[in-house]
């Protein structure tokens, strides 16, 4: 597999206080690679860097062979790259179609963004259904299923996902991984953040584990999965 996201030692500042210190990583296509690590350890903002929301202070972001690194988010939409953001972030007082057409704006035909709609509808029918509902009327999950739908509309070949469960029930959370499950297998590559470990390596082939600003670690998923002692030492206890 050819890679389809490169990170060269990455550098993120916000103001004068560094957060990432030097990240290099890579995303094969067709993959789900996870990013796990404490609290503040940089996994948001490398998701942040890569769509654009914050410029790189040094290194090289290399999106299917070309640098994207400090370009315009919206510019790298267009390239194929959507993020869906850490909270929800749904418009509540419009209903979910409204929601989902604001996902494909860089799409001007509202034949194509009406198929595009359909296609997320099929994918998760619960959202069919509450087709005229508002958005803030939503359960939590069909919230997130709602934001990672719209992130879906601009037809993004990596998808970012930020903590996509949070604040969600169990099952619910296993509900939302298996949608980035079937997401994948419709041929969409996805980083994810996730806290919740366990469900983001039953997900992911593949994990970078961040501390303090860095990439301290390369695993397969599985073999972290089935070793909890390495797991909790990377994790801080
Ligand atoms: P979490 O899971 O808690 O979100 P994370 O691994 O995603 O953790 P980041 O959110 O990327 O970590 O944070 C990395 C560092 O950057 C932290 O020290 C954090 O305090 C800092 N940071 C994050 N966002 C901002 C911001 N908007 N302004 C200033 N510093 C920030």
């Amino acid at each position: 597999m050819s890679n389809l996201l490169e990170l060269n030692d990455l550098h993120v500042s916000y103001g004068k206080t560094a957060a990432l210190h030097g990240v290099s990583m890579t995303v094969r296509a067709g993959e789900v690679v996870a990013l796990i690590g404490a609290n503040g350890a940089g996994k948001s903002t490398t998701l942040r860097a890569i769509s654009g929301l914050l410029r790189p202070t040094r290194g090289d972001i290399v999106f299917d062979g070309r640098p994207i690194g400090g370009m315009e988010a919206h510019r790298i939409v267009g390239l194929g790259i959507a993020q869906s953001p850490e909270e929800r972030h749904v418009w509540p007082a419009m209903s979910v179609y409204e929601n989902l057409t604001l996902g494909a704006y860089l799409c001007r035909q509202k034949a194509e963004v009406d198929k595009r709609v359909g296609v997320v509808y099929h994918r998760f029918p619960r959202l069919k259904e509450r087709h005229r509902q508002l958005a803030g009327t939503l359960s939590g999950g069909e919230q997130q299923m709602l934001a990672i739908g719209r992130a879906l509309m601009s037809e993004p070949r990596l998808l970012l996902l930020d903590e996509p469960s949070l604040g969600l029930s169990p099952r619910m959370a296993e509900e939302v991984f298996e949608f980035v499950r079937e997401i994948n297998q419709h041929g969409v590559t996805v980083l994810l953040v996730e806290q919740n470990v366990h469900n983001a390596l039953s997900v992911a082939s593949r994990a970078y584990v961040f501390e303090t600003g860095r990439v301290v670690a390369e695993r397969d998923a599985a073999g972290l999965l089935e070793d909890p002692g390495l797991l909790s030492a990377y994790l801080g206890g």
